[in-house]
């Protein structure tokens, strides 16, 4: 399909090397926008400078939550390349969230070539410091200006993309969590797998509540019985148990992360013993009692690995690994962000080159 592309009068002044760059605060010159109509599928697929866009109050979005989105990164090699670490895994993610929500699919070339035209045009926005990255954020939302309940005829795809800065500053600093048991973030039947805002309306006051209390996020119980581990805020959770690697199985509620894949597959490479299974959080305790709990790490796009230090549950305070991140976890950070930044090489070929 042929992407209009409309130039921008005046462009940004880039952030200079060395500055904080932070998450999430800064967008880059332009973004990719493609309508959907009933009728016409896809369309117009344009390239324009990033800006302000129209909606109609009534629209379909802004009131039932009708929206969908993906979350990955554009890697500056030190030859000065620009990857992406496994994209095609996103635009098909994105698509099982779309079939939850009645979006209609969005072929998974289509997508690509948007996303590959976008970051032609805004190379020179991927930064080069050390642990610097490019977040691409597609997302997808209902823009039929109509208060009945029903699934929209008119959608946006929208692409926007935001330099971000290091996640950790210094080392893999550990995380202090606690396991949540009033809320639930998602249940049996209900979206949790889906990429979309709902979940995360759904886990503000949780994360809210950890913030006041002085923990970085809290641990999600499943939705039913409030006893079996589901994830952690915007990211999967791991546990070395006795030198076994252990994850909850994907069964519904829990979003199927990429990183959470790749770990898993690297996990095995080297020959360790990987379960996928239901883990109760009474079983990590006794693990922790019997000297058996070794480490404990979530995955996501954001942290790669990021090391759990303290794990509350009610009363009980359990420290991992004497708070310093384990042998396991520092292996896979290096490992996974080794070959996306392309210091290590990708035997599994996981990366693919903007040209
Ligand atoms: C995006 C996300 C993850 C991590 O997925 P990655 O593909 O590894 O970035 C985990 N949990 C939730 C709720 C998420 O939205």
């Amino acid at each position: 399909m042929e992407i209009k592309f409309t130039k921008s009068e005046n462009l940004k002044k880039k952030p200079e090397p060395g500055q904080k760059l932070g998450f999430g605060n800064i967008f880059t010159d332009y973004m990719l926008v493609m309508p959907y109509d009933e009728g016409k599928g896809w369309h117009d697929p344009e390239i324009k400078p990033y800006a302000p866009i129209e909606l109609s109050p009534a629209s379909m979005c802004l009131h039932y939550g009708q929206t969908v989105f993906e979350g990955m990164k554009a890697y500056r090699t030190a030859d000065n390349k620009i990857q992406l670490f496994r994209p095609e895994e996103n635009f098909k993610r994105l698509n099982q969230s779309n079939e939850r929500l009645v979006i209609p699919q969005l072929p998974e070339e289509l997508a690509m070539e948007c996303l590959m035209e976008l970051l032609k045009v805004e190379k020179d926005w991927v930064p080069s410091n050390d642990g610097e990255s490019l977040y691409i954020r597609p997302f997808i939302f209902a823009v039929d200006p109509f208060l009945g309940v029903r699934p929209g005829n008119s959608y946006l795809f929208i692409i926007i993309l935001s330099p971000s800065g290091a996640y950790y500053e210094s080392g893999l600093n550990p995380v202090n969590i606690y396991v949540e048991n009033k809320y639930v973030r998602a249940v049996r039947g209900g979206m949790g797998y889906a990429k979309t805002g709902g979940n995360y309306a759904a886990s503000l006051i949780g994360q809210d509540e950890a913030h006041k209390q002085n923990f970085s996020q809290v641990l999600w119980l499943d939705g039913v019985e409030q006893k079996y581990i589901e994830e952690v805020g915007a990211m999967n959770i791991f546990f070395v148990i006795d030198g076994e690697v252990v994850t909850p199985m994907l069964q519904g509620s829990i979003l199927p992360g990429i990183t959470r894949k790749s770990a898993i597959e690297v996990c095995k490479s080297w020959g360790l013993k990987v379960s996928e299974r239901r883990i109760s959080i009474q079983e990590i305790s006794d693990a922790y009692d019997a000297g058996k709990l070794q480490e404990v790490f979530g995955t996501g796009t954001a942290a790669v690995i990021s090391p759990v230090g303290i794990l509350k549950w009610g009363d009980k305070l359990m420290e991992i690994n004497g708070n310093k991140i384990g042998d396991i976890s520092q292996k896979l950070y290096d490992t996974m962000t080794g070959i996306q930044w392309g210091k290590v090489e990708d035997t599994f070929n996981w990366t693919v080159e903007v040209k």
